[in-house]
């Protein structure tokens, strides 16, 4: 029987500690753990290959994620990079074209030296998908909700259609967390995402995780990760696993204050649009609902108004802070054309509907009604 994961985000690692019976357990820094027998491999040996904290963290996000195994990396970007090392020379990768900007970069640089050949799709459009997956392909990386447009993908569909094609898939997590989705439960062979966002929760660490849903295909990752050196360091994931205890709590309010506020967004003359999977026009609301424990802290707006009016309103903001990232205690507001999706050329930008006006929100855990009052503020011109 599973645990609740209330249960196990709590319990993770409690009363292991030997030495003193500390409850909470302890942070080990040591780079060398000493060996009894020179012939005798210990559970720990050199901290590159592996820390207690680390080992306990992947452990404990593997179980929310339904996942046989994690490899925790040092950054979202070291777990989506850890997914391509394995790839032959010249795989095919499809994406959503609508991806974290710095994914599109690294598949872009991948694919300047013929690495990889990066292939972007609308995730959502099930035709343009079979149409991709023609040709012979090794992964699909799907992200849902993409980011900043919240497009939901369907990934019972698309785990059926890669798998028939031969393709594994993937898909970026990091938006919703194990908290509000689970992507293996869908058929996905991995779920992958970046730590440092809802994750952890509090804006103080970066790093990232790779969940497996076959045991086969952890050990191949684990070796990848200790080869390139891309593992998660001890301090940043005992901050991880510190966050990782309250996140069903801080993703059931993030969740329900950002649909108060795109509600009230969308009922505001001075809002052109609202993208928020919440709302019932929302294309892809009943998939949402379906595949999805909650609607997540992410809004999208378009003003009735011109860029100059975006950049205006964001920095009349006095609340919400104006800086990249997602999914932390506290609120953020960016304008991803020039700050979070500025890597994209501005082709790539048009193409996934990310217009230079478009205003991103991740909402966190301050009062709904000052979060309100501030946009309110910084609406009036
Ligand atoms: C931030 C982010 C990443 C990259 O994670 P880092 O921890 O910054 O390397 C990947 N995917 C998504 C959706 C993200 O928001």
């Amino acid at each position: 029987m599973a645990r609740d994961p209330r249960t196990a985000a709590i319990r993770a690692g409690l009363n292991t500690d030997a030495t003193w019976n500390a409850v909470i357990p302890p942070i080990s820094l040591s780079t060398a753990y000493r060996r009894e027998d020179p012939a005798v491999q210990p559970a720990f040996d050199y901290a590159r290959t592996g820390n207690p904290g680390r080992s306990t963290l992947a452990a404990a996000i593997a179980e929310l994620e339904h996942a046989a195994g994690a490899v925790v990396t040092c950054s979202g970007m070291a777990a989506i990079d850890l997914l391509l090392h394995d790839l032959p020379f010249g795989a095919r990768v499809i994406c959503s074209h609508d991806a974290y900007g710095g994914t599109r970069r690294l598949l872009d640089a991948r694919g300047r030296g013929g690495r990889l050949i990066p292939v972007y799709v609308d995730t959502t459009d099930i035709d343009a998908v079979s149409r991709a997956l023609a040709e012979p392909t090794a992964l699909m990386l799907v992200e849902t909700p993409s980011n900043p447009r919240l497009r939901i993908s369907d990934l019972r569909a698309l785990s059926n259609l890669a798998h028939e094609a031969g393709a594994e898939l993937a898909v970026d997590n990091t938006v919703l967390s194990p908290a509000l989705q689970r992507p293996l439960d869908w058929g996905a062979d991995y779920s992958v995402q970046s730590v440092t966002k809802l994750l952890n929760g509090h804006s103080d660490m970066v790093g990232g995780v790779v969940c497996v849903a076959d045991a086969g295909k952890l050990a191949n990752l684990v070796w990848w990760s200790n080869c390139a050196g891309v593992g998660a360091a001890a301090f940043d994931s005992y901050l991880a696993l510190r966050g990782l205890r309250t996140l069903a709590l801080r993703a059931k309010a993030q969740c329900e204050t950002a649909a108060e506020i795109a509600a009230w967004l969308e009922a505001d003359p001075r809002i052109a649009a609202v993208d928020f999977p919440g709302l019932p026009g929302h294309p892809g609301h009943e998939l949402a609902k379906r595949q999805q424990d909650g609607f997540g802290q992410l809004i999208s707006i378009q003003l009735a108004g011109s860029v100059a009016n975006a950049r205006d309103v964001v920095q009349r903001l006095k609340l919400f802070t104006l800086a990249q990232s997602l999914g932390g205690v506290e609120s953020l507001a960016n304008i991803p054309a020039l700050m979070t999706h500025a890597a994209m050329t501005p082709q790539a930008r048009s193409d996934a509907g990310i217009s230079d006006s478009l205003i991103r929100l991740s909402i966190g855990l301050e009062a709904p009604a000052e979060l309100i009052g501030d946009l309110d503020s910084a609406l009036v011109p």
